[in-house]
């Protein structure tokens, strides 16, 4: 097959089944769960507009104008003028970093987190008591595992928080409450070098009808077979955001192939994420039909990244001369940690849902969409 077929095949097919992309989310279909997978380059922001226009954001990705700059951008082409309910998975600075400079530029009307961090050492100084002062004016919800939060047209149940997990299967859940086969392999990790206020991440199971999303922030490893072993308490969900950015300190089989995700999005960046063990779990999960990346990782290589027309963000062009230029042995390790690109264009993934279970899925760089049809 040509270069010219290959491309033809690929990005108008789709472009025909569904036609959304960039500028078109200002009218809001009715009945839908819009969900905004936003660049902040291997940090976490993401943000949800149920079907009556509330808002949720979770997190605000790391300090600084650019994340801040992203959440803004993306909430104006979403149509939303305030954030109703400010979730903080935890207190990481890839999560809560953009808050206190939000907060001055756009409304925010309701907080929900797991309470206090339980890391003494703040990663970013000065941010408890600046939190503290804005919950003495906006209400405010510490939620425990079980809870439900009120999203206007759209069921929010919390699964995880403060280190705890749900126990009681969510009620009507395909899947839920059934044994976990794949608990008896499970490998525990040594996880004395995991920040303590990872698995105390508010994780969250959003539907619509029959759609069904979750997001575990930075939960980790052992604590997901708290979760979901011997029972899994969650069930089958459609769209699974790769928890803690796709790097391997989460994402076992024993949650990612209980879950059985039809898609999964990834919120990594190109040195953070992608990393052999996540994408190995998410290819051998069954159902799987696709994995969708904010940015294409270095960590997967040519093997294990997702084709370009799933990911939102390639390598830029300055970097990537760079590399193939760089002598043998002098350029920096691929799979480790950094800041990825941080000028340019960047480009979120946009997924939208209905009832019915059916959901699309917009890659905003090059416009390519695909729709996952209601399961029969
Ligand atoms: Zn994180």
């Amino acid at each position: 097959m040509s270069l010219k077929h290959l491309k033809l095949k690929h990005l108008l097919l789709p472009a025909l089944l569904v036609c959304t992309g960039l500028g078109s989310a200002q009218t809001k279909p009715a009945g839908k769960l819009e969900m905004y997978f936003i660049d902040v380059e291997g940090g976490h922001a993401s943000l949800y507009v149920g079907p009556t226009g509330e808002s949720m954001l979770i997190d605000t990705g790391s300090p600084g104008e650019r994340d801040v700059q992203r959440i803004l951008d993306v909430a104006a082409a979403a149509g939303v003028k305030q954030i109703d309910h400010m979730l903080l998975t935890h207190y990481h600075s890839d999560h809560i970093g953009g808050l206190q400079e939000l907060a001055k530029r756009i409304p925010i009307k309701h907080f929900i987190d797991h309470g206090e961090s339980v890391e003494p050492k703040e990663q970013i100084p000065g941010f408890k008591a600046a939190y503290e002062e804005m919950y003495a004016k906006i209400p405010r919800t510490v939620v425990k595992p079980g809870d439900k939060i009120n999203f206007a047209g759209v069921n929010v149940v919390v699964v995880t928080s403060v280190g705890k997990v749900i126990r009681t299967p969510i009620a009507g859940a395909p899947g839920a409450g059934k044994p976990n086969p794949e608990c008896a392999g499970f490998v525990p990790r040594d996880e004395s070098r995991v920040d303590p206020d990872n698995p105390q991440s508010v994780g969250i199971v959003m539907s619509i009808g029959k759609f069904r999303h979750v997001n575990l922030g930075d939960f980790t490893w052992n604590a997901e077979k708290e979760l979901m072993c011997p029972n899994n308490p969650i069930g089958t969900v459609d769209l699974y955001l790769t928890s803690h950015h796709g790097i391997d300190q989460s994402g076992s089989p024993a949650l990612v192939h209980a879950l059985a995700p039809r898609v999964a999005v990834m919120h990594n960046s190109t040195r953070k994420g992608g990393a052999v063990q996540t994408m190995n779990t998410l290819y051998t999960s069954p159902g799987l039909e696709n994995i969708w990346q904010l940015h294409w990782a270095y960590a997967a290589g040519t093997e294990l990244n997702s084709p370009g027309l799933f990911i939102a963000n390639p390598e830029d062009p300055a970097t990537l001369a760079a590399v193939l230029t760089t002598p043998a042995g002098q350029g920096r390790g691929a799979g480790g940690r950094g800041a990825g690109h941080n000028t340019g264009p960047a480009f979120y993934i946009k997924a939208s849902a209905s009832a019915d279970g059916s959901f699309t899925v917009t890659n905003t760089r090059n416009n390519f969409s695909k729709t996952y049809a209601a399961r029969k």
